[in-house]
């Protein structure tokens, strides 16, 4: 498609797993790609975050990956993909064949910048690399994820490290760091997997968690479990404070590689350094180790700055999100932030977001057309007898209803509800500050 001038009705944001899930089903709620709605994602690839992903993670490393709606009618499932495969490989590949197959025409590389709110529509501008271009649509579904904002915590004298600061999403080989002295931060399953990676390579590997690390029996994390402390994550956004970690709440699998790391002392965490100088991190008890590198695994906030001319924000820094929409304005969708930011979490997610966001789509059309009826100038329209209707004429439609031949208006009621591949929709949390905490999600390896 061309991209230099696009008037449409919904515009995604993002093609990871959030995005695609939504196309699947904005698709099957009847709107066409690449007209009546437009993917946008800044790339450069297919594969969302997963593309930035360490070769050392793996198809059997990562966390469950849950399969994108209708993947199973190209015949793929991440359930039977090569589990010794680099999981960006495999992840960037099924995406590609995935946007192919259902013909999502995403645009690509289309970084969005900014989205305006021109009155009646807003206006969505995006790179392609070859400058601005303007896309004008009724609604916005931000499905842009996290990985690229990740987030370092401030500790006095951060700047002044002689060393390397190596956030989670800069790791890409534990070779990198053969001989140096390694701190690695953070309490989720991304540090400890780095640190199982670096611990025959480093010269010395510290650990250090701003909380103890709670270990669990169950050699399996179950995603399903994260619900209890998604609920404190979405009470705590009620009451305006930060999000406690989705992982504190569901502690770590101790797998057998993790139990043989906690035996020889590897998996051992200290507390929180106090403050960080030029050759290392020294403790509140005047303890000092010395430091090459420090390794944050400390986590991402959601990607929001385009948003940010839109005014969303509350003071205390989130965005308030009800049923899917910003509280501030109904015609922004967010799918995959907050307790959706998982595979499985965005899979659903995108169900409700679509069905939620074509709703909202023929409502803005019936209000536009009901002004344009009540502003247009009274005339005389001669009203002849009504036929009588013949015997075999069909009930009235939705689409009569409406009466403009608009697919999209029709769709909303005419939605299968009782598709039996599909899962449950998952209820959205009424109300969710979306800020996100810690990478909890890479399994290491057993
Ligand atoms: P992303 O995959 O990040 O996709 C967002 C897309 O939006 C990207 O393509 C990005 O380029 C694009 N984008 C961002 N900003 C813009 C912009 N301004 N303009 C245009 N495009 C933009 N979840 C699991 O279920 N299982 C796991 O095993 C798992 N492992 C993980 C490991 C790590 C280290 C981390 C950090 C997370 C992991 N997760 C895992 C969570 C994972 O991030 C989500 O499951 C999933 O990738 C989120 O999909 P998404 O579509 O919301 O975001």
């Amino acid at each position: 498609m061309t991209t230099d001038s696009i008037d449409t009705s919904v515009v995604v944001i993002g093609g990871g797993q959030a995005g695609l899930s939504v196309s699947y089903y904005l698709k099957r709620l009847g709107l066409d790609p690449g007209n009546e709605f437009v993917v946008l994602d800044r790339g450069p690839s297919t594969g969302g975050a997963w593309q930035f992903r360490w070769d050392a993670l793996r198809i059997g490393s990562a966390h469950r990956i849950n399969d994108l709606p209708g993947l199973d009618a190209l015949g793929l499932s991440f359930e039977t993909a090569d589990r010794q495969a680099p999981a960006k490989e495999v992840v960037a590949d099924y995406y590609r064949q995935y946007e192919e197959f259902y013909g999502f025409q995403v645009v690509r590389p289309a970084y969005v910048t900014r989205v305006e709110n021109m009155g009646a529509n807003l206006q969505v501008t995006f790179n392609d690399g070859h400058g601005d271009q303007f896309v004008q649509t009724d609604i916005v579904i931000n499905a842009t994820g996290t990985w690229g904002s990740p987030f370092i915590p401030w500790y006095p004298g951060l700047k002044s490290f002689a060393g390397r600061h190596v956030h989670t999403t800069e790791y890409t080989d534990a070779a990198e760091f053969a001989g140096q002295k390694v701190i690695v931060v953070g309490g989720g399953t991304s540090a400890i997997g780095f640190l199982l990676e670096l611990e025959t390579v480093a010269q010395s590997l510290t650990w250090v968690s701003r909380r103890p690390i709670e270990f669990l029996e169950d050699g399996e994390l179950n995603l399903e479990a994260r619900k209890s402390a998604v609920a404190m994550q979405d009470e705590a956004a009620r009451a305006g404070r930060a999000l406690p970690s989705i992982v504190a709440g569901t502690g770590v699998p101790r797998t057998r590689r993790i139990q043989a790391g906690i035996d020889r002392g590897l998996l051992q965490a200290r507390p929180m350094f106090a403050s960080i100088e030029p050759n290392g991190v020294r403790w509140e008890n005047g303890s000092f180790q010395e430091a090459d590198a420090i390794i944050w695994s400390t986590g991402f906030r959601p990607e929001l700055r385009h948003l940010s001319p839109l005014k969303l924000r509350e003071k205390e820094g989130g965005i308030v999100v009800a049923n899917g929409t910003a509280w501030k304005d109904g015609r922004i969708f967010f799918a995959g932030y907050g307790p959706q930011a998982s595979t499985i979490g965005a899979q659903r997610a995108g169900r409700t977001i679509a069905r939620q966001a074509v709703a909202t789509l023929s409502r803005l059309k019936r209000e536009a057309r009901d002004l344009a009826d009540a502003e247009a100038p009274p005339v005389f329209v001669y009203h002849a007898p009504a036929p009588e209707p013949a015997a075999e004429s069909p009930a009235p439609t939705e689409l009569d209803y409406f009466g403009d031949g608009d697919a999209r208006d029709s769709v909303v009621p005419a939605v299968d509800e009782s598709t039996p591949e599909e899962p449950a929709a998952e209820p959205l949390e009424e109300t969710a500050a979306i800020i996100l905490d810690d990478d909890d999600w890479m399994k290491p390896q057993n």
